[in-house]
């Protein structure tokens, strides 16, 4: 409440601040009837292989269509619900919606079913003790072995706290396994990443996009892939959007990658007719001719 009010404050002075603080304020509100309504869902992105194109993956991303905005993005969203206090219900209906999706994919599928789902976490929802507990009953519900589940966590300064790395290594113990999200961002770096018990790195969208004809952005995902083949780590690389790019990636060794070059977030229906199509289909043409999904 403090925090609000010194927010407010600013009103007196900036009148477009006070527009963008009244419209947070309004967001939020309906962020929490939205989460106590479960209206947010979940749609899901594969993760394909850079050699064989086929799909090894896929990550859950929230949604929320409000009923007056209509779509509302989690870039937006997400840090709002971080600074309300609603971020571990909104992580928590997301683990529960995609380890239950991914558990009946699983019964459904004749073959091939994915073997793991990847959510994300936010750095507000590695308390421990309370995180594990949650991932614990979500896996428990749906049926699913830890070994279905693979968190992503962005490093911030804060991730070098005792704590958030106590928590970490709870859910590493208990068999669930953690990806570095958007790497090249913010504060991760190359040193860190024999720091964290993680064992993949997702190569952040802005690198890839800069990297065709970039010399130095093209050096820094090699140095990554090769200190991450050293550190037995998987490489993903985020927002793969153009041919040019998964061939420059899979040229640099990076095992896999994400992008609507492959395949946009979809509804967990129309992800069960994406994989089955696509896992099932024999490569007959080199990946520069495979068509964009
Ligand atoms: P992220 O985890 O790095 O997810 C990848 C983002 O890149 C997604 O954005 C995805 O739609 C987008 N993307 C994938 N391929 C492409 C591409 O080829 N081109 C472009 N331009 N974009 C691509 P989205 O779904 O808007 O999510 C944004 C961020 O919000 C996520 O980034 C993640 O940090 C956060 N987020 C999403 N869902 C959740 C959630 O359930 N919990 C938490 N804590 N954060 C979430
Ligand atoms: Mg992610
Ligand atoms: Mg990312
Ligand atoms: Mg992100």
């Amino acid at each position: 409440e403090a925090k609000r009010r010194g927010r407010g404050r600013y009103e007196v002075f900036d009148p477009e601040m006070h527009r963008r603080i009244r419209h947070v304020l309004e967001l939020e509100a309906d962020l929490r009837l939205a989460l106590q309504q479960e209206q947010l869902y979940v749609v899901y992105q594969p993760i394909v292989d850079l050699v064989t194109h086929q799909p090894v993956g896929l990550e859950a991303l929230a949604r929320w269509h409000h009923p007056q905005r209509g779509p509302v993005s989690p870039a937006e969203f997400v840090p709002i619900a971080e600074e309300a206090g609603l971020i571990e219900q909104l992580g928590e209906q997301v683990l529960r919606r995609a380890c239950a999706d991914l558990a009946a994919w699983q019964r459904t599928m004749d073959a091939g079913a994915p073997e793991s789902v990847a959510v994300n976490l936010s750095r507000a929802q590695l308390r421990p003790g309370h995180l594990a507990a949650a991932v614990s009953a979500a896996l428990q519900d749906s049926g699913l072995g830890a070994q279905a589940l693979r968190l992503e966590i962005t490093e911030t300064l804060a991730m070098q706290g005792e704590s958030a790395h106590g928590v970490l290594a709870e859910l590493r113990e208990m068999g669930v396994s953690l990806a570095l999200d958007d790497f090249g961002t913010g504060y991760s770096s190359l040193a860190s990443l024999d720091q964290l018990p993680i064992d993949t790195v997702k190569i952040d969208r802005a690198f890839v996009a800069k990297m065709v004809h970039n010399p130095y952005q093209t050096a820094l995902v090699k140095s990554t892939v090769q200190v991450a083949d050293a550190l037995a780590l998987r490489v993903v690389a985020e927002g793969v959007e153009t041919e040019a790019q998964a061939d420059a990636l899979a040229a640099l060794g990076c095992h896999a990658a994400q992008g609507y070059l492959f395949g946009r977030p979809m509804s967990a229906a129309d992800f069960a007719a994406w994989w089955t199509t696509h896992q099932s289909a024999v490569r007959t043409r080199p990946a520069a001719s495979l068509p964009a999904a």
